[in-house]
């Protein structure tokens, strides 16, 4: 089990950390890290309704909740979490978990044409929601990069293990942003008109150089 601080607010929590249900294992093929070429953003559109902010997190209960929910929220994709990473935004120290879905070194099923080169993150509720703060989004993007840079230049943790980095990750690109949104590929929402707008401040940074 792995649970750990990348930077001071961002913290990652594996499959075991946030108690997977074994009845739905890991879905998908197996990539090569150097085959990652892309970050597609997405939202899950499951919100937290136990207050008023449904956007924004306040335990890890929850949190490690609603992961075992999105096991099996789309059985149509498979009986797993169809991103390879969820993040929520925590309202304690302004801080982000990121939850392990399909983790590093499988396919996904979040964005068709994209599950293999790509890696799929998920913000987790309705960002599409007129109620979501966009000031709640952009005041975390900067853990956020910290996280792509983790995976990009440093994706290892003495409780996690030694790991190859996802070198290429980040060399396909839209114009105007380091990563794309689902958006960019289909007509949908997604990943909601209240975090797009804050994505254009992400970018690749290796957590070693904060
Ligand atoms: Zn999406």
């Amino acid at each position: 089990m792995a649970k750990f601080e990348i930077l001071s607010g961002l913290t990652f929590v594996d499959r075991q950390g946030w108690g997977a249900k074994t009845a739905f294992p890991r879905q998908g093929h197996r990539v090569p890290r150097s085959k990652r070429t892309h970050v597609i953003m997405h939202h899950t559109v499951v919100s937290d309704t136990s207050d008023s902010s449904p956007s924004v997190w306040e335990t890890l209960s929850e949190v490690y909740l609603n992961m075992r929910r999105l096991q099996t929220i789309r059985p149509d994709l498979g009986n797993d979490v169809p991103y390879n990473f969820v993040v929520y935004l925590m309202s304690k120290n302004d801080g982000i978990v990121v939850c392990e879905g399909r983790g590093e070194d499988r396919s996904g099923a979040h964005t068709k044409g994209h599950n293999t080169e790509g890696i799929g993150i998920a913000f987790a509720g309705n960002f599409d929601d007129e109620t979501v703060e966009g000031i709640d989004v952009a005041k975390r993007m900067y853990l956020l990069s910290g996280f792509l840079g983790w995976l990009k230049h440093d994706p290892s943790h003495p409780s996690y293990g030694t790991f190859r980095a996802m070198k290429h990750l980040g060399s396909m690109r839209p114009a105007d942003r380091a990563v794309y949104v689902h958006r960019d590929f289909k007509s949908t929402a997604c990943p909601g008109k209240r975090a797009i707008p804050h994505l254009s401040q992400l970018a690749f940074i290796n957590p070693n150089d904060y």
